[in-house]
């Protein structure tokens, strides 16, 4: 089968490679999409410990074509995403069923082979049928498990301020969820151009372009918004300064969440005394492990919608391409799509 293959850090190549062979507890799905993200652009520089070779890609769909000899509940011909994220089941987070903590997470498409190819093998487990959702809404389905799950963690209350920061592609799908879960009023802040456009068709109430030139612009607005700032900031476009950033607009008894993928060396300063008298929270969330059974019941029932989210569909044989296209911010997302 034809499939992008890393063999070190930015050194990959469109190629030949052997089909996967399943074992008993796995399935083998013919690829019909997958979307590149920002995990992909890390993972071509060789960072999140990927295993070379390696076939990236974690956001695939297709249709099952061959079920392992010890998988019950599927059927060859069905179409199905994947849950590209796994547990070990037996270290001191998964013994106390925090399979999401695991200290030894890996992924489809980092540490396991993914779904940049005609083919992808999977373990059964890990699979989701899907009735509805065309091939560019179902490369959006472990995105959306994302933006759910950091939902969750933000835990917001109803009828709540919420500023997010970052209109990326998990972002809108973030900002359609934040206001089904707790937000009266959702404000969205990202650079000016067709991400933000589409935030503000899709979730917010109301968009403020950024500017990287002049802060005080996008400050003042925010400010004249919310002059008592909001009850939950989410920073989730994982540039440190606009972190830093987010902090400054977090009211008295809000939380910040930090939701963005960042440096791994990153940092940021803050006020101990203005979190002390603010009674201030800062939560992480970071990817899912059991989202995807509600993100696909949201996406099949038409309340969150990511149909406009994929702005460029690029054979596989292109990938260059699409990343040039990441690199450059331009359109919200890219899907890569297999040839045969
Ligand atoms: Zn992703
Ligand atoms: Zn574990």
């Amino acid at each position: 089968m034809k499939a992008i293959v890393y063999d070190a850090p930015r050194n990959f190549s469109y190629r030949d490679t052997d089909e996967p062979r399943i074992k008993p507890d796995e399935a083998l799905i013919r690829v019909h999409a997958c979307g590149l993200c920002g995990t992909d652009l890390h993972v071509h520089e060789g960072e999140f410990g990927p295993r070379f070779p390696l076939i990236p890609g974690h956001e695939f769909t297709g249709e099952l074509v061959e079920i392992g000899s010890n998988v019950s509940g599927f059927k060859p011909g069905q179409r199905v995403v994947a849950n590209s994220n796994l547990a070990c089941g037996s270290c001191f987070y998964c013994l106390r069923g925090d399979f999401l903590l695991c200290e030894n997470l890996s992924c489809y498409g980092i540490n396991h082979n993914g779904g940049f190819a005609e083919y992808v093998k999977i373990k059964a487990d890990r699979l989701f049928v899907i009735n509805r959702l065309s091939p560019r809404e179902a490369v959006m389905v472990e995105p959306t498990a994302c933006a759910l799950h950091g939902t969750e963690v933000l835990d917001a209350k109803p009828g709540s301020d919420v500023l997010l920061f970052g209109a990326g592609p998990t972002g809108q799908v973030l900002a359609q969820l934040v206001r089904l879960n707790g937000a009266a009023r959702l404000v969205v802040a990202a650079p000016p151009g067709p991400k933000l456009d589409l935030a503000a068709r899709l979730g917010a109430d109301e968009v403020v372009p950024m500017d990287r030139e002049d802060p005080e612009v996008h400050r003042r607005r925010l400010q004249a918004l919310s002059p008592k700032g909001f009850d939950y900031v989410i920073e989730a476009t994982g540039a440190p300064a606009v972190c830093q950033e987010a902090l400054r607009f977090v009211r008295r008894r809000g939380t910040l969440l930090v939701y963005g993928v960042y440096p791994e060396n990153a940092s940021v300063r803050f006020n101990p005394f203005d979190l002390f008298r603010g009674e201030i929270s800062i939560k992480g969330s970071f990817a899912q492990i059991d989202s995807f059974p509600r993100a696909i019941a949201y996406l099949e029932s038409g309340k969150v919608k990511v149909d406009e989210i994929v702005t460029q569909e690029i054979p596989l044989p292109e990938y260059q391409q699409a990343l040039d296209i990441a690199w450059a911010r331009k359109g919200v997302k890219t899907a890569l799509v297999p040839e045969s």
